[in-house]
């Protein structure tokens, strides 16, 4: 076969599909890569052809097409209690195999990853990343700083990038999915819009499946795997990759989105005899969180912005997973405890009063001192917080707090600001309800859809109408069932 040449392919539906032969297709440690000639899809076969003709591969492969598939709507034979709503949501989110060749040999087909995932002409002055997939360690890594500005993102983008990827880690646990090589390779993303798509979904550990054998990448491999990797596979006390491994990977890479550094590499000498074996220790049996609070040898000198520049929940999670949890997996937080802090902590992200700071927000810890920890800026600016309370299941008229919002002009109110019982997730409503808005020094919530929503005065507030959020007053944002109340707080005056 020769380069450039239009091979068909045949799924085992039937169905067919051409791609173009490659003698130089990009080889990863289990597959290479070709494309459709429209580029859409990546046809992806094994390098080993015993792993292609192995029934246990197929199998686990089928399963992960199919019955465990997110992207797909149960009814149309995805996974269990998807819609297509959720279908939507995930398709965006993983690049999942959306099928499977019998010919010429086994081999499995999946969407290109969307357009915002590869840099532009403009997206480096200095290196050459036109073309090049947007791989989580060109923006957290020492290549940062070589990127164009609008390239990076700031910290509101950062966290919304961790929320993306905890949303779509959170589905494949509760599926009983773990993916087994989580890592700045695995895992796209694009500050700019704040998106994460996960990749190389085919390595998926599935229950009760033949595992796949994936050794996973330096950093991001939890330490008992990488302390038992010397061990036979087979081995019962060597330590495989499960969902609890992928609790190691996840907070490694959320650290690395909100700080920009790694949170084990640090000054620590493991071993001044041998680099392999102070990576190993460094990494696996000895590894220390650099702000470890009761280990302090791994900690650099000259770190500024730590966990406790952020807000409570998260800096317990992060405590959690690195201290407690680093070499005692079970201690780990959930990808549903990240997400929902995470969440918390975007509720509460106020804007830097600075116009030369490069991470524009931060997460407001304390109201009482409202200092960005990035530039060091006191926020001059007044900032109004909505307390959100719920109506305690079966006592009427007794609420109970729910979480606390900064408001930012031009702000979007959803479902899941007015209801206790609405999540933001992927089920939620995106359509806005309400917004804020600033106008004339004067802080409004504008009614452009929520249904119910009363002003201070108990008034009903019609769509289209506004009224003004002023200190110490009292609404419910919706008088319908499981609407909330809400408490605004006016704090630094000037
Ligand atoms: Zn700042």
């Amino acid at each position: 076969m020769q380069s450039g040449e239009v091979i068909r392919a045949v799924f085992e539906s039937g169905e067919t599909i051409e791609f173009v032969f490659d003698a130089n297709a990009p080889r990863g440690g289990m597959k290479h890569t070709f494309f459709t000639p429209d580029k859409k899809y990546a046809v992806q076969f094994f390098n080993d052809p015993k792993d292609a003709a192995n029934p246990l591969i197929q199998d686990r492969i089928r399963t992960i097409t199919g019955i465990y598939n997110p992207t797909v709507s149960e009814e149309n034979g995805g996974a269990a209690g998807n819609t297509e709503k959720t279908a939507a949501y995930f398709r965006q989110r993983f690049c999942w195999p959306v099928g499977i060749l019998k010919y010429p040999v086994f081999g499995i087909v999946c969407p290109t990853y969307p357009k915002n995932f590869f840099f532009g002409a403009d997206a480096s002055a200095v290196l050459n990343l036109k073309g090049k997939d947007k791989k989580s360690n060109w923006f957290t890594g020492k290549n940062r700083k070589y990127l164009a500005p609008a390239e990076r993102g700031d910290f509101r983008t950062m966290l919304g990038v961790a929320i993306s990827l905890c949303r779509s880690i959170r589905r494949l646990h509760v599926a009983g999915l773990a993916h087994s090589d989580l890592s700045c390779n695995n895992v796209l993303i694009d500050p700019k819009t704040g998106s994460a798509v996960v990749i190389d979904i085919d390595s998926l550990v599935v229950p009760n499946k033949y595992a796949p054998e994936v050794v996973g990448t330096r950093g991001y491999i939890a330490p008992e795997v990488l302390s038992t990797l010397m061990l036979d596979f087979g081995d019962p006390k060597r330590k495989l990759p499960c969902v609890q491994t992928d609790l190691h990977a996840l907070p490694v890479l959320i650290y690395e989105y909100l700080f920009c550094r790694h949170p084990l590499i640090g000054p620590k000498i493991y071993s001044s005899a041998n680099a392999e074996e102070d990576d190993f220790l460094c990494l696996g049996p000895r590894a220390t969180f650099i702000e470890d609070p009761k280990d302090t040898s791994n900690r650099p000198p000259d770190l500024k912005f730590t966990i406790s520049s952020l807000s409570d929940g998260l800096e317990r999670l992060f405590l959690k997973a690195f201290s407690d949890g680093l070499h005692e997996p079970s201690e780990r937080p959930t990808a549903m405890e990240w997400e929902r802090e995470l969440l918390r902590a975007w509720d509460k992200l106020v804007c830097c009063d600075n116009p030369s700071c490069e991470k524009k927000w931060f997460i407001l810890r304390d109201k009482n001192i409202p200092v960005c920890p990035f530039c060091g800026k006191r926020k001059t600016k007044e900032i109004v917080l909505l307390e959100l309370k719920s109506e305690m299941y079966g006592r009427k008229g007794i609420y109970r707090d729910k979480n606390e919002i900064a408001v930012f002009d031009r702000m979007p109110i959803y479902d899941w600001h007015i209801f206790s019982n609405v999540r933001n997730d992927e089920k939620a409503d995106t359509q806005m309800r309400a917004y804020i808005a600033l106008h004339n020094g004067r802080w409004l919530l504008v009614n452009s859809g929520a249904e119910g929503m009363l002003s201070p005065s108990g008034r009903l507030v019609p769509k289209g109408n506004a009224f003004e959020l002023k200190d110490g007053d009292f609404f419910r944002i919706s008088a319908k069932e499981n609407g909330l109340l809400c408490k605004v707080t006016v704090c630094n005056k000037s």
